[in-house]
């Protein structure tokens, strides 16, 4: 199938038009990065003007780019949740209005499933079931990922996600936003064992992550004016990816074995992390697949081709999500992991 995608959870626009044999035709990403830079942080309200002003132009590109019309495309698919919710409704209803004019099936795509497929559009050889780290700037879980809707959270952050604990830091460290990024660039310069720092749960049997008290701590380094910033940014770095091992060797030995060890969203990005991952997956005879970074980071072929994924799986008769969905600003991937406790989905 061929399935065009839209992303406007957070501050990227984004369109991308994906085949199933995982060919991207043509793709869009239009970063707001410059607008709430002076903010520090995205700002919902800019970030929806921002993509109501963007993504009609986005889209008349992708389609030309790919020599394409909406009449051979399958389906359409956009980020319904969760995000901010101004920014998911522009994508969304753009998607449904397209969907209606050209008589094509919606699908409305939980953006955390876009970024849990992903390494699956990078990586043909990628079975299920495989575990997840889905590291982003709102999510830091451990999921066994058992097929396209079939998802089992075994962990999730007690407190903050990790790429929220980058631009933190980063913001400490006056690197500005985004953060994740610049400290990773810092940390280079950096002695990772120069500041002491705690790695909050490590070794704990509960399965979860916590980073609060990390943030907390790089704080009180950096007013004891004690620490040269790039090893505290190296330091709060190292910490970081103990603490990601650390769980995820927990949950290898209370859920594994995965034939499959798979990392995605923005932190993914990230060399450090990526390079620790992989000796881990190595050590456990685990494959192992991280998406490129362009994939990690929000984008829309990951949408797209979640689309894909769902179509492949539906019946010939499936007529996609129904024209009234609903955004969502909060949306789990595992809605049972809630029932169980109620810590941030
Ligand atoms: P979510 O997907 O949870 O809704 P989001 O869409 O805002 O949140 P992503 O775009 O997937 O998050 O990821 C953005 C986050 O990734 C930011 O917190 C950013 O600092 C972090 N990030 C990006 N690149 C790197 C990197 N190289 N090292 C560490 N963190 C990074
Ligand atoms: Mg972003
Ligand atoms: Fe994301």
């Amino acid at each position: 199938p061929l399935v065009l995608g839209i992303e406007s959870s957070c501050d990227e626009t984004a369109v991308a038009l994906v085949r199933g044999d995982r060919v991207i035709l043509a793709q869009a990403i239009a970063s707001q990065e410059a607008e709430h830079a002076p903010y520090g942080g995205v700002v919902p309200e800019i970030a929806a003007r921002a993509h109501a002003e963007r993504l009609a132009p986005m889209l008349e590109k992708v389609m030309g780019d790919a020599g394409l019309s909406l009449a051979d495309v399958d389906a359409i698919a956009a980020t319904a949740g969760p995000g901010l919710i101004g920014g998911v409704m522009v994508g969304l209803v753009s998607a449904k209005a397209l969907a209606m004019a050209a008589d094509k099936p919606l699908l409305a795509i939980n953006h955390l499933e876009g970024h849990a497929l992903s390494p699956r559009l990078a990586d043909a050889g990628l079975e299920f079931p495989y575990l997840l780290l889905l590291v982003s700037g709102g999510h830091c879980q451990i999921l066994a990922v058992e097929g396209v809707g079939q998802y089992r959270r075994l962990a999730t952050t007690i407190d903050d996600a990790l790429g929220e604990a980058f631009d933190k830091t980063a913001k400490l460290l006056g690197l500005g936003y985004p953060g994740g990024p610049a400290v990773e660039r810092l940390a280079l310069e950096g002695d990772p064992k120069a500041v002491p720092l705690p790695r909050p749960l490590k070794g704990s049997r509960e399965p979860h992550f916590s980073f609060a008290g990390l943030k907390s701590a790089v704080l009180r380094a950096v007013e004891s004016g004690e620490h040269r910033p790039a090893d505290i940014a190296a330091s709060f770095q190292q910490a970081a990816v103990e603490c990601l091992t650390d769980r995820l060797e927990l949950a290898l030995d209370t859920a594994g074995p995965f034939p499959a060890l798979v990392v995605a969203g923005g932190v993914a990005a990230n060399k450090v992390v990526r390079g620790a991952l992989e000796t881990l997956a190595a050590r456990h005879a685990m494959r192992f697949t991280a998406p490129p970074l362009a994939l990690c980071t929000d984008n829309a072929a990951m949408i797209a081709w979640a689309g894909c994924e769902r179509l492949a799986i539906e019946g010939r008769d499936f007529a996609g999500d129904a024209l009234d969905f609903q955004a969502r600003p909060r949306w789990a991937l595992d809605p049972d992991a809630d029932k169980v406790r109620g810590a941030g989905v």
